[in-house]
């Protein structure tokens, strides 16, 4: 696919990345093309070029319901007023299944915790040193503020039902399990011992949505036409987001995709019924083979 990608040897690491030790590592690949973001900015980037484009931008303006009239979407009622609309895009993160079923349409994906801890300031984390992924141990690392961040993809992930909760919940009131953490640096202690050792700077968490297939929920529902998904992101939406954005656009606009979508289409999950048992075993493993790995 034209990436710079190359096997190496695992004796290379520590000359490619002074904080990686090679001990226990039976193969390694090199990424060149991998990259590092700060989130923040991609949600303030994509609604600042909107606004320019001529897009009418909400802030802190809650949607309470889709209306739809007999099975057509025709607006959304918001806590500033109702908004005539015959398409609109449900692409609430971890709200999307709430706000569908608020409009009596089921849509089958689970909020899943996602922790990570911001080590503080470490002589030679400098920021151009590349990410470390250890595939068997889905443990992750990457430069952040003059130290480290990382987290893992854990075993038994732990999920929430937003429509339980209250309407003004903040992120920051999500409770946390450091001992997940803690395990996880045990685990890869002999590649990444930095992590066993460094004071921790912060730690918090976020609230992705797993699909059971592990893809995206992307297009329109099958059951309300004006009506489409934009979630199911498996931790991976802010690298996809871009590309997801534009098909769906053109799906939008011209009715059909402008290529096979069909494996993160609604409509797989036509005829089909699952209980929330079933879809956080699925999900759960999906999200510890995040890397593929066992
Ligand atoms: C720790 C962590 C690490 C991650 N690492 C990566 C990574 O390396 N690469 C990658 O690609 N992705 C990564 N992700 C995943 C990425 O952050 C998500 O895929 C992405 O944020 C999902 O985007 P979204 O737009 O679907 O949802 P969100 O970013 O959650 O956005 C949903 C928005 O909808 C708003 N909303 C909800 N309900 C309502 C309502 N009723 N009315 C109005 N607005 C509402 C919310 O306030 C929010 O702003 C990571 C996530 C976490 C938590």
């Amino acid at each position: 696919m034209g990436l710079d990608i190359e096997v190496i040897s695992p004796r290379d690491l520590p000359s490619l990345h002074p904080f990686v030790r090679s001990e226990g590592v039976e193969a390694a690949i090199r990424i060149g093309d991998d990259r590092y973001f700060d989130p923040a900015q991609v949600a303030v980037g994509f609604a600042t070029a909107a606004a320019e484009r001529g897009a009418y931008v909400y802030p802190n303006t809650q949607v309470l319901a889709v209306e739809i009239d007999g099975t057509r979407v025709t607006g959304v009622s918001t806590t500033k007023g109702y908004i005539r609309a015959p398409v609109v895009v449900d692409a609430a993160g971890a709200w999307t299944r709430t706000i569908a079923e608020r409009s009596g349409l089921q849509v089958p994906l689970v909020s899943t915790r996602q922790q990570l801890m911001v080590t503080e300031e470490i002589p030679g984390a400098l920021k151009d040193l590349p990410m470390v992924r250890i595939m068997d141990a889905a443990v992750y690392m990457r430069p952040c503020l003059g130290g480290f961040l990382w987290g893992v993809y854990e075993e038994h992930p732990r999920f929430f039902d937003m429509g339980s909760w209250e309407a003004d919940f903040d992120i920051n009131n999500m409770p946390l399990d450091r001992s997940v953490l803690d395990a996880a640096a045990a685990d890869v202690v002999n590649q990444l011992p930095i992590l066993s050792t460094a004071a921790i700077r912060e730690f918090r968490g976020g609230l992705p949505t797993m699909t059971a297939d592990g893809h995206h929920i992307l297009g329109p529902s099958p059951d309300a036409p004006g009506f489409f998904f934009a979630s199911g992101c498996n931790v991976a939406g802010l690298s996809i987001a871009p590309a997801l954005g534009e098909k769906l656009a053109r799906w939008i606009v011209d009715g059909r995709p402008p290529m096979d979508l069909s494996c993160m289409a609604p409509a797989r999950f036509s005829g089909r019924s699952w209980t929330d048992e079933d879809l956080q075993r699925d999900a759960a493993w999906q999200y510890r083979h995040f890397y593929g790995a066992v």
